[in-house]
C-alpha cells in the first residue's frame, strides 16, 4: 500500500474509529453499577429489612441501573469491605443498619466513598456508627429519637432533583418519623422535609431526605423505610431509584 493510499484509508476510517469509541463509552455507561447492600444490625433490627433489600434489588433489576450484592452477616461484611474487595463495587446501600458495623477497615471505607463512590442510607442507616464522628459527618446527621408512628405531609425542598422530580407535594406519609442530631442544613442539599414536628406539631424545619457530596463521593439519605407498606409505596420506589441514580452519578 502506498503512503498515499494508506493515508486516504486512515482519513476515511478515523471518523468510523471515533464512532466506535463513542459506542464503547455508551456501552460502558449502560453497564449496570454494582452496589453492596448491607443488612447487618448491631442494635434494633427492623422487620422491613428483607423487604427493603428486595425492593432495592428489584429497582436495580427493572431499571438496569445496578445489581446488588448483599452483606448480611458480620463475616460477609468484613470480607466485602477490605481495600481490595471494595474495588468490586460502585457504592453501598445501608438497609436499616444499626450500631457499630464490623467493617474490615473504616478508614479505607471512608476513603473509598470519597474516591467517587455512592453511599445510600435508608431509615436507620442514621442509627449506625454513632461513635464514629467521621461517618456521622459523611452521612450528614445521626438519629436522635422517635415517638409514635405518625401521619405527616412531606414537603419537597428541591423538586428538580432525580430523587424528587417524579413526586407530587405534599407526600402523605405514615411511618415512624425520625428526629436527628448532629445535623447542619448548611452541610447538606435538602430534598424533603417537614415544616412541623411529626408528633407535637410544633413549627420548625425537620429533615426527611437530603444529599451530600464529600470529595468525589455522593451521599443520599432518606428517612422513610420503617414500615413495609412505605417500603412498597410507588412514590418511595421512584424516590429511591432517583436518589441511587444520582448517587451513582448516572
Ligand atoms: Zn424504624
Amino acid at each position: 500500500m502506498s503512503t498515499f493510499v494508506a493515508g486516504a484509508f486512515l482519513t476515511a476510517a478515523l471518523p468510523l474509529l471515533a464512532a466506535v469509541g463513542v459506542d464503547r463509552a455508551v456501552a460502558e455507561e449502560k453497564k449496570p453499577a454494582r452496589l453492596l447492600l448491607v443488612t447487618v444490625t448491631k442494635g434494633f433490627r427492623h422487620e422491613s429489612i428483607p423487604r427493603l433489600a428486595d425492593r432495592v434489588e428489584g429497582l436495580g433489576r427493572d431499571s438496569g441501573l445496578f445489581t446488588v450484592d448483599r452483606a448480611g452477616t458480620d463475616e460477609e461484611l468484613r470480607a466485602k469491605t477490605t481495600v481490595a474487595t471494595l474495588r468490586a463495587y460502585d457504592g453501598v446501600v445501608l438497609d436499616n443498619t444499626t450500631g457499630d458495623l464490623p467493617l474490615a477497615d473504616r478508614d479505607a471505607f471512608l476513603a473509598w466513598i470519597e474516591s467517587g463512590k455512592a453511599l445510600v442510607g435508608i431509615h436507620s442507616a442514621a442509627d449506625t456508627f454513632h461513635g464514629w464522628p467521621a461517618f456521622v459527618a459523611l452521612l450528614g446527621a445521626e438519629f436522635d429519637y422517635h415517638r409514635d408512628q405518625a401521619r405527616v405531609q412531606v414537603r419537597i425542598d428541591d423538586p428538580r432533583h432525580p430523587a424528587t422530580e417524579s413526586l407530587v407535594a405534599p407526600i402523605e406519609l405514615f411511618d415512624e418519623i425520625y428526629l436527628y442530631k448532629s445535623f447542619d442544613e448548611a452541610r447538606v442539599h435538602m430534598l424533603l422535609s417537614l415544616d412541623r414536628h411529626p408528633n407535637t406539631g410544633a413549627p420548625g424545619h425537620y429533615p426527611i431526605a437530603w444529599t451530600r457530596e464529600q470529595g468525589k463521593g455522593r451521599v443520599f439519605y432518606t428517612a422513610p423505610g420503617h414500615r413495609d407498606d412505605v417500603v412498597e409505596a410507588d412514590w418511595f420506589g421512584r424516590h429511591l431509584l432517583g436518589g441511587i441514580r444520582w448517587a451513582l452519578g448516572r
